[in-house]
């Protein structure tokens, strides 16, 4: 038999189904390639009792023919997620061992259609960050190295934890969230799929607030397929959350090989840098060729405000963490470091239980809503925002049904290459995916290719409101063209 950890989700229902083997055989294997990996640091919490509880509970319903769409399918869950008496710490030290007493919409979601909680998985402290890095747990170690080379790589951030488990065969998919490109980035990285679904599409009830107008969970998994299977249980409709949208919920693994024909689709000229490493042009002008060969028409589109967009997302989103992140007083949650009196209790424990890139949110963000910059910052930021959204809306009317684009900018770095000195060489980052928060739109991101040392390379798709099914349509051909990337095993 293969190893079961290499199954994809569509295989492994297939085989629990047929009773090829059980859930918590499948689970089993995944507790034990787990183990096996902790050098990667991918969670920050194993939960193996809870797993094999659930798997039973799952090979009872399988057995009763009442198994749920995801019954039996082991997932890793990003620690921003609450789950339920099993401690959820964003990866921050101030919320030390907060154990939340309530389960977030999306995971339960999850739980319902009868998935199994393997653990939780690391990421950038609050997600800020695109590496990893700036968790409290320590960076993840990218599954992928460059060729000839033991150097750790990053996976990405912040979902960097979910990205590396999914590549290393820990979990079958896993949970993520994409305020700026946590989703997109880590799977360009590591060659798995993920998919930041429109604003308001899966609930955000439950997942710790880092930029609320922009925050969407959303899958990473290793296929196009996956990743459809996955968001189908994700999303809908959840009154707990005032923008989520009461519309249904699409089976999207029905978009799967339908056809593109006579798709338009709309390739920015201002996703053109000026130094762009050739290998992304190669690789963006592949993902063209391919979809072109599916029948889709490709046409060159205009987004004139791009330049402004990262910019404006390091206004907006650190404004909206800054008081998000005034909820962690020492008080309520987690750390708590005394001081003479009540005001210095406060700053002691935010002093003590941040990091410095959530320090550094903190300040900007504060900075930026004060009395006197509002105006200059925060409300420009918002202007600019619109018109960003108005780029797109005005290319979308023309009859574009989706816009191709690198994911990054560049292939994983290694851990401590970059940021150190100057932040933005980090936030540089998201170049490309930052846009598709500030307008609330569904993106998703698709290995298609390697550079020179073999890392991994991802393509990103950008798509109307609510129109993550041509996502997944357009997705599937360039992962059947490009083919599937598994780093060769060395932990
Ligand atoms: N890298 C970006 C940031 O640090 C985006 C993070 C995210 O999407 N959560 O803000």
């Amino acid at each position: 038999m293969t190893d079961l950890t290499s199954l994809t989700i569509a295989e492994a229902r297939e085989g629990l189904t047929n009773k090829s083997f059980t859930a918590r055989e499948l689970t089993d294997a995944h507790l034990a390639a787990i183990e096996a990996a902790r050098v990667l640091n991918a969670y920050v919490l194993e939960t193996p009792d809870r797993a094999r509880e659930m798997a039973d509970a799952a090979d009872k319903q399988i057995g009763k023919g009442e198994g749920g769409p995801l019954a039996g399918i082991p997932l890793g869950i990003k620690d921003l997620f609450a789950t339920r008496d099993i401690r959820t710490t964003a990866c921050s030290k101030i919320l030390g061992n907060f154990v939340p007493p309530y389960e977030s919409t999306v995971t339960s979601q999850l739980w319902r259609d009868g998935a199994i909680l393997l653990g939780k998985l690391n990421n950038d402290e609050f997600a800020m960050g695109s590496s990893n890095e700036t968790s409290c747990f320590g960076p993840v170690v990218n599954p992928w190295r460059r060729e000839g080379s033991n150097t750790h790589l990053v996976p990405g951030g912040s979902s960097g934890g979910s990205a590396s488990a999914v590549a290393a065969l820990l979990c079958m998919g896993a949970t993520a969230t994409d305020t700026g490109g946590s989703i997109r980035q880590p799977a360009a990285f590591t060659a798995t799929v993920g998919v930041k679904p429109t604003y308001g599409r899966c609930s955000r009830w439950g997942i710790v607030a880092f930029a609320s107008s922009l925050d969407q969970a959303g899958p990473i998994a290793r296929t196009v397929r996956d990743s459809a299977i996955l968001m189908r249980s994700m999303a809908g409709h959840d009154p707990k959350d005032t923008t989520s949208v009461n519309i249904g919920v699409p089976d999207y693994e029905a978009a799967i090989g339908k056809s593109v024909k006579g798709m338009k689709i709309g390739i920015p000229k201002e996703y053109r840098l000026d130094g762009m490493p050739a290998e992304i042009e190669k690789l963006w002008s592949d993902g063209a060729a391919w979809l072109k060969a599916a029948g889709a028409e490709l046409v060159e589109v205009s987004l004139p405000h791009t330049k402004y967009a990262l910019p404006a997302y390091y206004i907006v989103a650190p404004a909206e963490a800054s008081s998000n992140l005034a909820r962690y007083d020492g008080v309520r949650y987690g750390l708590r470091v005394p001081g003479r009196s009540i005001g210095e209790m406060y700053e002691n424990s935010r002093a003590d239980g941040f990091g410095d890139e959530v320090r550094r949110r903190v300040m900007i963000g504060t900075y930026v809503l004060s009395a006197g910059y509002y105006d200059a910052y925060y409300l420009r930021a918002q202007k600019v925002r619109t018109l960003i959204k108005k780029d797109f809306e005005d290319c979308f009317a023309k009859g574009v049904n989706a816009i191709l684009t690198p994911a990054t900018p560049s292939a994983a770095f290694g851990v401590g290459e970059k940021g150190g000195a100057d932040p933005v060489e980090m936030y540089l980052n998201d170049i490309f995916t930052v846009t598709v928060n500030m307008a609330g739109l569904p993106g998703i991101a698709v290995p298609a290719g390697k550079d020179a040392q073999g890392l991994p390379l991802g393509l990103q798709l950008i798509g109307r409101t609510f129109d993550e099914e041509t996502l997944f349509s357009l997705g599937e051909v360039i992962e059947q063209a490009a083919g599937h990337f598994t780093p060769p095993r060395w932990w």
